[in-house]
C-alpha cells in the first residue's frame, strides 16, 4: 500500500470522519481550512477579494447517508448564498452531490440541489458540481443535465484520469467547466495511473475547452501546466474573460497572488465547516509534503 492509498483510505473511514467532526480544526488543517462558521470564512474571502481574488466556497461534507445530515447541509449552503449576496463577495459555491444526499435517494438530492441552485439563480451566483469518486461521475452529469433544463448558473468537473472524459469534455462543451487531474484513487480499467498520462489528458482537455468551451477554470498547483496554459492562451488568442486559474485555500499563497497579479483572473477554492478530516486527508495523499502542516501543528503545542 502506498502512502497516497493510505490516506485515501483515512479520507472515507466513517469514524475518523465523525470524530474528527467534534473537535474542531486540529492536526494543521486550520491552514487549509478557511474556518468552521460563515463569519470566519466571509473574513477570509474578503481578505482574497482584496487582493483581486474570487472565492468558490465549499461547505465541507460529503458522503452523507443520513437524509438529516443532508438536510442541514442543505440549508448551511443555502445560508452562504444568503452571506454571499449581503456581504456582497466576488464569490460562488462549490458543492458535493453525496452530501445532499446522492447515497440515499436520487430524487431527495435533486430536490435538495434544485432549491439550492434556484436560491443562487436570483441571486446570479453560480454552482459548482465538484466530482467525486467514479461511482457518483454518471449521476452527477444527470443530476446537471436535468437541472441545465430550466438554470444556467451551474457547471461541472471534467477530472483528466479518467478515459472518458474527452467525451464528456465534448459533451459538456457548452458548460463551464472545472478541469482537474483527479483526486480519488480509481481502478487501471477507467482511468490513466501515471502521472504523464494524466498530464498530457489534462492539457489536451485543458486545450480544447480554451478553444471550443463557455469557460475553463484551470485547477492546479502545478507550475508547468499553468505555464503551458498561459503559452496557449497567448498563441491562441483567447480572451481573458474566458478561463481563470484555481487553487485551493491554503496551498502556494506566493503564486496565487502573482497570478492575479499578472491580470490572470484567479479563483481561490475556500472549504470550512467542522467535516474537514476527509478533505484534509485528501491533499494529504496527493502531496505528502502536506504533512510538514501536520507535523508543525503537532510539535507546535
Ligand atoms: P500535482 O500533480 O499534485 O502537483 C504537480 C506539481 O506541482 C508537483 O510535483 C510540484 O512540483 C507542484 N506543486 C503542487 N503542489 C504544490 C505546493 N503546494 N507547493 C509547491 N509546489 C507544488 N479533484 C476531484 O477529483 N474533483 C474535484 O471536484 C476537484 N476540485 C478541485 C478544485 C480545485 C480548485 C483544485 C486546485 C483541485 C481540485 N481537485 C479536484 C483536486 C485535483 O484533482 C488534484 O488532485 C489536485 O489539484 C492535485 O493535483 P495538481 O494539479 O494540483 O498537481
Amino acid at each position: 500500500m502506498t502512502l497516497k492509498d493510505f490516506f485515501i483510505g483515512l479520507s472515507q473511514n466513517q469514524l475518523l470522519n465523525g470524530m474528527a467532526k467534534k473537535y474542531g480544526l486540529k492536526l494543521g488543517a486550520q491552514s487549509v481550512v478557511a474556518g468552521t462558521n460563515i463569519k470566519e470564512m466571509i473574513e477570509s474571502v474578503k481578505e482574497l477579494n482584496n487582493h483581486g481574488i474570487s472565492a468558490t466556497i465549499d461547505n465541507l461534507g460529503e458522503f452523507v447517508t443520513d437524509k438529516q445530515d443532508a438536510i442541514d447541509a442543505k440549508n448551511q449552503i443555502l445560508d452562504v448564498i444568503e452571506a454571499i449576496h449581503d456581504n456582497n463577495v466576488n464569490a460562488h459555491i462549490s458543492l458535493k452531490a453525496t452530501q445532499l444526499g446522492l447515497d440515499i435517494d436520487y430524487d431527495f438530492c435533486f430536490n435538495n440541489i434544485k432549491e439550492i441552485v434556484s436560491k443562487a439563480n436570483a441571486y446570479n451566483i453560480f454552482i459548482n458540481f465538484d466530482q467525486e469518486d467514479y461511482s457518483h461521475l454518471a449521476p452527477t452529469f444527470q443530476l446537471l443535465d436535468e437541472l441545465h433544463k430550466d438554470y444556467d448558473n451551474i457547471g461541472t468537473v471534467i477530472q483528466s484520469y479518467f478515459y472518458e472524459s474527452r467525451n464528456n469534455i465534448e459533451r459538456y462543451k457548452d458548460y463551464r467547466l472545472r478541469i482537474v487531474k483527479g483526486a480519488y484513487k480509481e481502478p487501471e480499467e477507467l482511468a490513466f495511473q501515471g502521472k504523464q498520462d494524466i498530464d498530457e489528458n489534462f492539457i489536451n482537455l485543458i486545450e480544447y475547452h480554451l478553444l471550443h468551451g463557455k469557460f475553463t477554470s484551470i485547477a492546479t498547483h502545478d507550475h508547468r501546466i499553468i505555464d503551458h496554459v498561459k503559452q496557449f492562451v497567448k498563441e491562441n488568442d483567447i480572451p481573458a474573460d474566458k478561463f481563470e486559474f484555481q487553487m485551493l485555500y491554503g496551498f502556494r499563497r506566493d503564486l496565487q497572488l502573482q497570478l492575479a497579479k499578472e491580470g490572470y483572473h484567479f479563483c481561490t477554492y475556500v472549504p470550512f465547516g467542522n467535516d474537514w478530516f476527509g478533505y484534509f486527508m485528501r491533499r494529504l495523499a496527493e502531496r505528502p509534503q502536506n504533512l510538514n502542516l501536520m507535523v508543525k501543528q503537532v510539535f507546535n503545542k
